[in-house]
C-alpha cells in the first residue's frame, strides 16, 4: 500500500497568501453587503463565461484530487473530489437551463424555478460533500476505508457525486412540485425560505468544520480548502442578501464563487510543482549515490566501466593519450587478520580518499575496482604524467602513516600503469587493462610499495621514467 508522503507544515508564504485571500473575501463581502440589492445592467456574456470557468476549474480540481487518491490512497479525497465533480456537473446544466442565456426560458424544457433550484442544489451539495470528506477523515473508519477500498470501488463511489448532480438537475427541471423560490428576477422568497437557510447553514457548517476539526497542522490543501468554503459562504450570503438576479450582490457572489472554485486548484498545482522539484532533487541524489562506492566514497566499478568505455572511444577519436593505473593495497589480508574487518574498512576508506585527492582534473577518475583494489583513469595523460600521479598517491598514502602489521611499518600499495597513445597502443581497452595488471603484478613481485609501468610490452619501474624528486 503506497503511503501518503510525509509533508512538513505549509510554508509561510503560502500561509500568508491563504490568509490574505480569506481577508479579501471577508472584506469584499462586508463592503458589498449594504449595496447588495443594487440593480446593475444585464451583461449577457457574464454567465456563460462564469459557468464555463467554474466547470473547467472544478472538473480539473476533481481530477487532480482523484489522481492524488490513486497515488496516496487517502479515502477522504474521494468525497472531496466528489464535491468538485458535483459542481462541475451542475454548473453547465444550470447555464443551459438559465432563462435568457441560450433561450428566453432556458433550454432543457425547465420551468421558471429550474435554475434557482439548481442553484440551491449546487450551493447546498458542495459544502455537504466537503463536510462529508472532513468528517470521514476524522472518523475511526477512515483508516479501514483507506486500506479496503480499491481504486475501482473509489471510482464508482466518486461517480455518485456527478450522478446525484444529474438526478437533482432532473428534479429541478421538473420543479412544479417544488416550492416557488423566484418571481421574475427577484428571489426574495428564496432568501426567506427553508431552502435558502439550509444552503446557508450547510456552508457555515463547512467553514466551521474546516476550522474547528482537530488537525496536527494546517496542510496546504486544508488551508486553501478553508479559502474555498469561506468564499462559498460569502457567495451564498451575498446571493441571499441581493435577492435579485443581476444585482451587485448577485454579480459579486458569482465572482466569489469563482474564487471558491479556483483556490484549491491553485494549491494543488503548487503542490505538483513542488513534487517536480523534489523529484528532480531525489533523482539527482540517486544518480550521485548510485555512481559511488558506499564504503570508500570513490566511484564504483559500474561507473568506472562506463567512463572507461567512453574515454577509450574518445581517445580513439581525438588521438589524445589515455592512462590507467591499477592500485592494490599491500598485504591487506594480513591487515584484516590482525586489526579486524571493521578497521580494514576504515583503512580502505582512508586510502581511497588519499587516491581521490591525488587527481585534479575534472575528467580524472578514482574508482574502487573490487576488494582492496582501486583504479585511476586519466584521460589526456601520457605515461610519465600518470606515473607522477601514481607516485604522488603512493606518497600520500604513506603520509597517512596507517599502522600496518609486518612486514611494512605503514599501509602501502603497489600500482601498475598502462597508457594508450596514437603511436604505440593497444587494440582495445581490455588489452590496456591486462598490461596495467601485469605491471602491478611486477610491482608486487619486486617487493611491493612501488609503481611499475608497461610500455611497448616492456615492464619498467616508475624510476625509469621520472626524475628522483618525483619518486
Ligand atoms: P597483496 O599484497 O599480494 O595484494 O596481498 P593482499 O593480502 O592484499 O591480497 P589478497 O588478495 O590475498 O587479499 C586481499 C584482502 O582484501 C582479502 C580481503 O579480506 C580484503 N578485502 C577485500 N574487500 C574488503 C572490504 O571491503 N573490507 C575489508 N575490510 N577487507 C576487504
Ligand atoms: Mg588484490
Ligand atoms: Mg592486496
Amino acid at each position: 500500500m503506497p503511503k501518503a508522503p510525509q509533508r512538513s507544515s505549509t510554508p509561510a508564504p503560502q500561509r500568508k497568501w491563504a490568509l490574505l485571500m480569506a481577508l479579501l473575501i471577508v472584506l469584499v463581502a462586508v463592503v458589498v453587503v449594504p449595496y447588495a440589492a443594487m440593480a446593475l445592467p444585464v451583461v449577457p456574456p457574464f454567465l456563460p463565461i462564469f459557468a464555463t470557468t467554474v466547470t473547467f476549474t472544478e472538473g480539473l480540481t476533481a481530477y487532480l484530487l482523484m489522481v492524488q487518491f490513486v497515488a496516496v490512497r487517502r479515502f477522504y479525497l474521494v468525497p472531496l473530489a466528489g464535491a468538485y465533480a458535483y459542481v462541475a456537473t451542475l454548473a453547465p446544466i444550470q447555464l443551459l437551463a438559465f432563462p435568457g442565456v441560450f433561450a428566453p426560458t432556458g433550454l432543457l424544457g425547465g420551468t421558471t424555478q429550474s435554475a434557482v433550484w439548481m442553484w440551491v442544489f449546487w450551493h447546498g451539495g458542495f459544502p455537504f460533500f466537503i463536510g462529508l470528506s472532513l468528517l470521514l477523515r476524522q472518523s475511526r473508519v477512515h483508516a479501514a476505508l483507506c486500506q479496503r477500498v480499491s481504486v475501482g470501488q473509489a471510482g464508482l463511489l466518486f461517480l455518485l457525486a456527478p450522478a446525484l448532480a444529474c438526478a437533482l438537475a432532473g428534479l429541478a427541471l421538473h420543479a412544479d412540485a417544488l416550492p416557488v423560490l423566484i418571481n421574475g428576477n427577484s428571489f426574495k422568497t428564496l432568501s426567506d425560505s427553508a431552502a435558502g437557510w439550509t444552503v446557508w447553514g450547510l456552508n457555515l457548517a463547512a467553514v466551521a468544520l474546516v476550522v474547528l476539526l482537530p488537525k496536527k497542522r494546517w496542510e496546504l490543501v486544508s488551508l486553501f480548502l478553508f479559502v474555498a468554503v469561506l468564499a462559498s459562504l460569502a457567495d451564498v450570503s451575498l446571493t441571499l442578501l441581493a435577492s435579485a438576479r443581476y444585482s451587485l450582490g448577485w454579480y459579486v457572489s458569482r465572482l466569489l464563487s469563482l474564487v471558491s472554485s479556483v483556490s484549491l486548484l491553485v494549491a494543488l498545482i503548487y503542490q505538483i510543482t513542488q513534487l517536480y522539484r523534489e523529484l528532480a532533487t531525489t533523482h539527482a541524489s540517486l544518480l550521485r549515490s548510485s555512481a559511488r562506492d558506499k564504503l570508500t566514497g570513490v566511484y564504483n566499478r559500474n561507473s568506472f566501466d562506463n567512463a572507461a568505455q567512453a574515454e577509450w572511444l574518445r581517445a580513439q577519436r581525438s588521438g589524445e593519450p589515455l592512462s590507467l593505473v591499477l592500485v592494490d593495497i599491500d598485504n591487506f589480508k594480513r591487515y584484516n587478520d590482525h586489526f579486524g574487518h571493521v578497521q580494514g574498512d576504515t583503512c580502505l576508506h582512508s586510502v581511497a580518499q588519499a587516491l581521490a585527492h591525488s587527481v585534479h582534473r575534472p575528467t580524472d577518475m578514482v574508482a574502487r575496482y573490487g576488494g582492496e583494489e582501486f583504479v585511476i583513469l586519466l584521460p589526456g595523460t601520457r605515461t610519465e604524467h600518470a606515473l607522477r600521479i601514481a607516485e604522488e598517491a603512493r606518497r600520500a598514502v604513506a603520509d597517512l602513516r596507517l599502522p600496518a602489521h609486518a612486514p611494512g611499518l605503514h599501509v602501502s600499495f603497489s600500482a601498475g600503469c598502462a597508457s594508450w597513445d596514437a603511436n604505440a597502443g593497444f587494440l582495445g581497452f581490455e588489452e590496456m587493462l591486462v598490461a596495467a595488471d601485469q605491471a602491478l603484478y611486477k610491482a608486487k613481485a619486486q617487493g611491493r610499495n612501488q609503481v611499475w609501468a608497461q610500455q611497448d610490452k616492456v615492464l619498467r619501474p616508475a624510476s625509469a621514467y621520472l626524475v628522483p624528486r618525483d619518486i
